[in-house]
């Protein structure tokens, strides 16, 4: 467990932020400790049934660890029956207790590692070592030292003036007057300084989609779309091994296609945030632009994959919302007098979309055969 508190000589193992890397573990000792106590235990029982049951991904997570652990699902088909019965439905879950359990306690064993670092080492934190903001924001609901509380301080000043830096940085060497500046390492350091900033992206994008979509059985689903696109259910993983069986080329191709999309967000996502926080420099549009042109290039190259198939028109419909979220913000500007524009970019930015197509991606990966064999469960196991 990398947030125990742990010898000084790995403190500083981790690179990125030690509390998102340490999240799955946490989650999962959790999960586990709810499966053996709490389908048994009358007050958490109450505690499940007070707040309508549990968000839909730790539904998942608790039948797919009591399987694993007893090779049975009474005890979370006995809550469910009991939720739905009281209930009449299964409700939207405010505050689900899994969830809240998760947050309590990394909080908890983050101030204790800090507490343990103690301020003198953690002034020697190599620069790779970087908590992210969401959960030093995090620490401020606890009673902290004069001196931790001062250290969450300078580091929330710190990240944001980095974030920002980063990402003016991006910008203006995208423009054609500033690129003798560009020393090609902008596109890092900007995904560094969002990381930072939001969270590391596969722990934000897995709380969203990515474990929903690979339920037990396979199927796909959980995120509700704000549009009709997606409203079909994606396919399951056995049925995307069998079609990627039946042509791999095109699988291939798609998987290309799509790890090019996921590679594009980072600037999709600061064009989107800096037009919707009215910051638009000279570069921006001509930023924008440019990853419209790419969005619509993707576009073309997926139809020239031939006859649409289930998992290309899930992917045609990511691109295409995308490509709307980023023409929308760049409308505005255009049509500023036009008081009958109802459509706006979600202050979330790309938020759900962008999730969904990771997953999208993440499934086509995971349909590659390794060393001739399927492996499923590769992006799990490269968390833990
Ligand atoms: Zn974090
Ligand atoms: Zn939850």
């Amino acid at each position: 467990m990398t947030l125990d508190p742990f010898g000084p000589a790995d403190a500083f193992a981790t690179s990125g932020c030690p509390v998102c890397h340490a999240l799955p573990q946490i989650e999962a000792e959790l999960v586990d400790r709810f499966c053996r106590h709490c389908f048994s235990d009358p007050d958490g029982r109450d505690r499940v049934l007070a707040v309508g049951g549990l968000c839909d991904r730790h539904w998942w997570l608790v039948v797919t660890a009591e399987r694993a652990r007893s090779d049975t699902m009474v005890g979370t088909a006995e809550l469910l029956a009991e939720v739905l019965d009281r209930f009449g439905t299964h409700p939207a879950v405010a505050r689900c207790p899994l969830c809240g359990d998760t947050e309590a306690s990394a909080r908890e064993r983050f101030r204790v590692l800090l507490d343990n670092l103690g301020s003198a080492r953690l002034e020697q934190a190599p620069p790779s070592w970087r908590p992210c903001l969401p959960h030093v924001e995090g620490l401020r609901q606890l009673r902290l030292e004069p001196w931790l509380a001062r250290w969450v301080r300078e580091r929330q000043d710190r990240v944001l003036v980095e974030a920002t830096t980063a990402a003016r940085r991006y910008v203006r060497t995208r423009q054609h007057r500033s690129q003798e500046e560009a020393t090609g390492t902008e596109s890092e350091e900007l995904l560094a300084a969002m990381a930072v900033l939001l969270g590391d992206p596969d722990q934000v994008l897995a709380g969203g989609a990515d474990m929903v979509t690979i339920a037990p059985d396979g199927r796909a689903g959980g995120w509700q779309p704000a549009g009709g696109w997606m409203e079909r259910p994606m396919v399951t993983l056995a049925e995307a091994i069998d079609w990627a069986r039946a042509d791999p080329a095109r699988r291939d191709a798609m998987l290309a296609i799509a790890q090019r999309a996921v590679a594009l967000q980072p600037a999709a996502e600061v064009v989107i945030q800096l037009g919707l926080a009215g910051e638009q420099e000279p570069g921006w549009a001509g930023e924008a632009r440019r990853i419209q042109d790419s969005y619509r290039m993707l576009g073309q190259e997926l139809d020239a994959l031939g006859a649409a198939d289930h998992l290309r028109s899930e992917l045609a419909g990511l691109l295409e919302e995308h490509l709307r979220l980023v023409v929308l913000v760049l409308t505005p500007q255009r049509a500023r007098s036009d008081s009958t524009r109802v459509e706006q970019v979600p202050p979330g930015g790309l938020g759900p979309v962008a999730g969904r197509l990771v997953a999208l991606r993440n499934l086509l990966r995971r349909t590659v055969p390794v060393d001739g064999r399927t492996v499923a469960d590769l992006e799990v196991d490269d968390r833990l």
